[in-house]
Order: structure tokens, then sequence, then C-alpha cells
């Protein structure tokens, strides 16, 4: 299956796994991995959250009801929302999530904005486990791309030692664990590591952080652009 595809098939192994309730998607782009999410039973609460709203509305139709779900309800609640904004911004609907999920978005990332990826996502957001995805440029040779990143929006594309090094000190920093892995393995006998490389971070802490210890904090800065409760 295509790459984008096995890294889906990842997350929705995790989920499958640890049964998050709350899961937020980070620079979601067209929605493909929430309408996969939907489909998850143990998820109530569906948040994608893109800087595009134009992006995000491309396909967010797919993720309205269908007329066999008002015609057979399930019995889990279950609310899908669709927010335009920065991963730069604090903004409280963040808080209290089981897992975010932040697929190929940190290499679209302007510096100023990577530099407050950590604070924003692992310190103020705190969800109990982040899964962060981006290319492996050790892997680039075997693309055989002509440009120096595989896609002109790349701000960087890091080896795996320089995504080790931000991902351990994040870690670090802000109290997590973390555990490397990757989808699209390279071929035989070629220590490259995987074509897309993946941070699974997991909070020390798994008592609840209390959302409302910020939330009178905080004002609101993320736009509301879809909401359905089915
Ligand atoms: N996660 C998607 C997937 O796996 O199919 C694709 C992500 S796409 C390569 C990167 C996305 O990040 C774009 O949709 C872009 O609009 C979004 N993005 C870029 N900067 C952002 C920011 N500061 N905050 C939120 N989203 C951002």
């Amino acid at each position: 299956p295509p790459l984008y595809k096995q890294r889906y098939h990842f997350i929705k192994q995790l989920v499958n796994k640890h049964k998050p309730k709350k899961v937020a998607d980070l620079g979601c782009a067209d929605c493909r991995l929430l309408w996969m999410l939907k489909f998850c039973n143990c998820i109530e609460v569906l948040v994608g959250l893109d800087i595009s709203e134009e992006v995000m509305k491309e396909k967010m139709h797919t993720l309205s009801p269908l007329p066999s779900d008002y015609l057979q309800p399930s019995e889990r609640p279950l609310t899908v929302t669709l927010l335009q904004g920065s991963v730069a911004h604090k903004d409280p609907c963040m808080l209290g999530f089981d897992l975010v999920t932040c697929i190929e978005l940190i290499e679209h990332l302007e510096a100023q904005d990577l530099e407050k990826f950590p604070e924003v996502v692992f310190g103020f957001m705190s969800p109990a486990m982040i899964v962060i995805s981006t290319p492996n440029s050790e892997f680039n040779y075997l693309l055989q791309t002509v440009s120096l990143f595989r896609h002109p929006d790349h701000k960087f594309e890091w080896n795996r030692a320089q995504f080790q090094n931000w991902a351990l000190d994040a870690a670090a920093r802000y109290d997590y664990t973390v555990e490397f892995t990757g989808v699209g393995a390279p071929p035989c006998g070629k220590d490259v590591g995987f074509c897309t490389q993946i941070g699974v971070f997991v909070r020390k802490n798994l008592r609840n952080v209390k959302p409302e210890r910020f939330e009178k904090y905080q004002r609101s800065v993320y736009k509301t652009v879809f909401k359905v409760i089915y």
C-alpha cells in the first residue's frame, strides 16, 4: 500500500490497542485520517486542526453522518470537529486529549512555529500520547527525487539522528517517554531506516491532567469550521 496509507494504518492499530476516547489530528489536511478514525468505536471526540481552512473543506462532507448512522444510531456518542488554527497557538479546546497525532506536519512548520511546537503540544495540550511522523532524509536517495526535499513545501527533512535528538529533547523537557519506529522499510541490506520516521511519546505522569487548570487563563483562538454530533 502507498506510504500515507501505511501511516494511517499505523495510527489505527495504535488506536485499537490503546482505545483513546479523545483524539486530535494536527495538520489534518483533507481529513482522510479523521475519516478512518471515525469508524473506531472507542473514540467519542475527534478533532482536526489545520492552518488551512480550504484544504480541510475539500472532503469535509465525508465526515458527516450517513443515512445509516441515523437509522442505526450507535451506542457511543461521537462528536467530530474541524478547527482552523496553528499549532503555534494554544487554545483550551485542545486540553484533555488521550491521543494527538501529527502526521507529516512538523516539516511544514516555519522555524519560529517549530520552536513553539513542543511547548504547545507537549507542554500545554499535554495529551497522554503523541505520535509524530516526518520524512527520514537518509531514505531519500532510494526515492531518486531530483529536488532537495520530497515536497516543495517542506522547510527541512531530518535524518534519524536529527529527529531523535529533537524528540528526545522534547520528551525530556515535558516528561514523556519516546520510542522510535517508522513505516516504509528499506530494502534488504540498506541501513538507512524507515522512509517515514515515527516517534511515539507517552506522558510519564498518567494521572489526569485537569484541563480546568489552564482553561480560565487561556482564551480561544481556533475557529470552528465544522462540527457534527452523531
Ligand atoms: N496529516 C496529513 C496526512 O497525513 O495526510 C497531511 C499533512 S500535510 C503534508 C501538512 C499540513 O499541515 C497541511 O495541511 C498544512 O496546511 C498544515 N499546516 C502547516 N502549518 C501548520 C500550522 N502551523 N498549524 C496547523 N497546521 C499546519
